[in-house]
């Protein structure tokens, strides 16, 4: 398989979306960009937009060209300041740079496609989460600090549902589908 360009985005049979992302530079260009990329099953899909947001040019790059180092693909982060960082992947025809605003969700994006390409699970590290077990520890205030960052509640609540009078349960502040007459209750 060899890069593709087309003028369209379409996925292939078979082809499952990974990961995407908007707003992408591309190149040596600025730090600012409109363009889309995703990970799929198959390829790393660059979407060149304009700045109306119409797709211009549409690059497939399948995975099996990304070169291999060690059995690790070589799509790497490289930090281009304190913030910023560019997702840099060495193919077998050339290196491609897509820049991201924050270096983190570049991390990301290493994590996944070695994930896809070698099936192994990548550790991530997870500023949220280590605050929210330091703060457990501390006062045991987790589900308070969990909705400060919008991350979902995992205490058990219940409920009756507002139209049948069903007994309902679920997460703290989860909607659920009564299973009876489809109305949706939010659990307190
Ligand atoms: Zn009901």
């Amino acid at each position: 398989m060899a890069k593709e360009i087309t003028s369209e985005f379409n996925l292939k049979p078979e082809e499952a979306v990974i990961l995407s992302a908007e707003k992408v530079a591309y190149g040596n260009g600025p730090f600012n960009g409109n363009n889309d990329l995703i990970l799929t099953n198959q390829a790393i899909i660059f979407i060149k937009k304009d700045l109306f947001g119409k797709v211009k040019e549409v690059t497939r790059h399948p995975l099996s060209d990304i070169c291999m180092s060690a059995g690790k693909p070589q799509a790497v982060k490289n930090q281009t300041d304190a913030v910023s960082a560019s997702f840099d992947v060495y193919l077998t025809y050339g290196v491609e740079k897509f820049k991201f605003t924050f270096g983190s969700e570049v991390d990301e994006w290493v994590a996944s496609v070695t994930e896809t390409i070698t099936g192994e699970k990548v550790q991530r590290k997870n500023e949220f989460e280590d605050l929210i077990n330091f703060a457990d520890t501390v006062s045991g205030s987790v589900n308070s600090l969990r909705k400060a960052f919008g991350i979902k509640s995992t205490e058990q609540g219940a409920c009756k549902c507002s139209s049948c009078g069903a007994s309902l349960s679920g997460t703290e502040d989860e909607v659920v589908i009564c299973p009876f007459c489809g109305t949706h209750n939010k659990i307190g």
